[in-house]
């Protein structure tokens, strides 16, 4: 199969989903994944599905999942459907009564610390460490003894053991030995249920086309083609990406906090920066600013992601954030600028926009066009300012006001270059270097460029 040209089947629209479970603040390894997901499904016209896995209630929280809605809302990630496994337990019910009615769920009753020394102990021996399905020899007897010692049991899936194959997104062929790996519990003690089971419940019932998601899924990937099959479920198309990893190398990890995209946002980072580097990073696509997530979407390609874990870089991450507002038209800023108490509408962005490295910057130089001064010009370049600013062109100004005065000063003064342009600068904006003087002439006004040649507070 050629992953490179890869699209959804013609005609069927794909449903893809992102299934974050809510027990830590999403990274860019995750932001990854939503947007692989996201931006594939509405390129090719389909459903993306947000589904928190929220099955596990001794760590999700409500908090947790409120921080990925508005990570999700910053990043520009609009779900079709948003689904929470906690309120879908019926659902998994039922699911495993038909299981237990195949025999493929079997009751087992060891400890950890009985699975534990097994491991240990099949290691010893040069046996892989995996389940040694003792409990599938169990008989009714056996299992009333252990229910009136109040052991509880959990469940385990019977796996064929076999080669679960797939023809991968990223991976191409894909074969996984079932027969090498313990059958998994799909319910625990407690009753609860694990993410083996609800996920693919729920990618059959809610018709997920796509499964795309991390490399550490691989495995998972086997067992769950087997009890997708069991079900009766038809199954998905798996795209399995390489992961981010911190500079270093170490693995991100939402627990400990890394590369958090709230922590980005809060550092002034741009989401749509974020964003590309997320999905371009690990691939053989160049980095570069994007207009918008279209754009992204249009670039996204499976056949393109590389096979070994891939390093994201902070400080290239700041660079596209500076590169990304260097483009950004007035109207994709407008509110964020009204919000910053930054005026002067579209003429001072386009004025500043080449400057900034945050957004926030623009609201530094409204103070510089907006608020009184303290004089700046060095004692030396007094008569030369002065005789700048008896040759202001009156108003009203214009672009044009900039290069009439400077054509005016120039032989008047007889200064060029630097001597010429620095102490102007200097005075008018009290910075050494800075968006070009042209544009912010006329946004500073007359009586403001004035006083400030003049050395006087303006
Ligand atoms: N909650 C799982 C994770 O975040 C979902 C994996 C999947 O997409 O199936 O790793």
């Amino acid at each position: 199969m050629n992953t490179a040209s890869y699209t959804a089947s013609p005609g069927i629209p794909p449903v893809l989903r992102f299934a974050p479970s809510p027990t830590g603040l999403l990274h860019v390894g995750n932001a990854r994944t939503a947007l692989y997901n996201a931006l594939f499904a509405r390129r090719e016209g389909g459903t993306f599905i947000l589904r928190y896995d929220d099955t596990d209630t001794a760590r999700s929280t409500a908090a947790f999942a409120e921080a990925i809605a508005e990570d999700m809302d910053w990043l520009g990630i609009v779900p079709d459907r948003v689904e929470h496994q906690s309120a879908r337990l019926g659902r998994y019910d039922e699911s495993v009564e038909r299981l237990k009615a195949l025999g493929r769920l079997y009751r087992a009753y060891e400890s950890e610390e009985e699975l534990d020394a097994k491991r240990v102990s099949r290691r010893r021996r040069g046996l892989p460490p995996i389940y040694d399905r003792a409990a599938l020899k169990l008989g009714a007897a056996d299992h009333a003894r252990y229910e009136a010692e109040g052991r509880r049991p959990h469940w385990r899936f019977k796996l064929i053991g076999r080669q679960a194959t797939w023809t991968d997104l990223v991976r191409g062929e894909q074969a996984v030995d079932t027969a090498t790996l313990s059958d998994p519990v799909l319910i625990r003690a407690d009753g609860s249920y694990l993410y083996t089971l609800t996920s693919v419940v729920d990618d059959i019932e809610m018709g997920v086309t796509h499964v795309v998601r991390g490399e550490d899924h691989v495995t998972n990937t086997g067992v769950q083609i087997e009890i997708i099959e069991a079900l009766g479920g038809a199954v998905p198309v798996f795209g399995h990406h390489n992961l981010l990893t911190l500079p270093s190398g170490e693995g991100l990890s939402k627990r400990l906090g890394h590369l958090s995209l709230r922590a980005l946002r809060e550092q002034g980072e741009e989401a749509l920066a974020v964003a590309s580097l997320a999905v371009l990073t690990g691939t053989s696509l160049a980095v570069e600013p994007v207009a918008d997530l279209d754009a992204l979407a249009a670039k996204i390609d499976f056949g393109k992601i590389s096979r070994a874990p891939a390093r994201f870089d902070p400080a290239e991450l700041s660079a596209l954030t500076a590169a990304s507002l260097h483009q950004l038209p007035f109207g994709a800023v407008a509110e964020r600028l009204a919000a910053l108490g930054v005026g002067g509408g579209e003429a001072f962005w386009l004025a500043v926009r080449g400057n900034l490295v945050r957004l926030s910057d623009a609201a530094l130089w409204w103070g510089v066009v907006s608020q009184p001064l303290e004089p700046h010009a060095a004692p030396e370049d007094a008569p030369f300012l002065a005789m700048a600013a008896e040759l202001l062109p009156p108003e009203p100004w214009d672009e044009g006001v900039y290069p009439r005065w400077i054509a005016a000063l120039k032989p008047a003064s007889g200064r060029t270059g630097k001597a010429l342009f620095h102490p102007l600068r200097l005075a008018l904006t009290g910075a050494g270097s800075g968006p070009e003087l042209k544009a912010l002439l006329p946004l500073l006004g007359r009586e403001r460029a004035r006083a400030r040649l003049l050395g006087e507070r303006g």
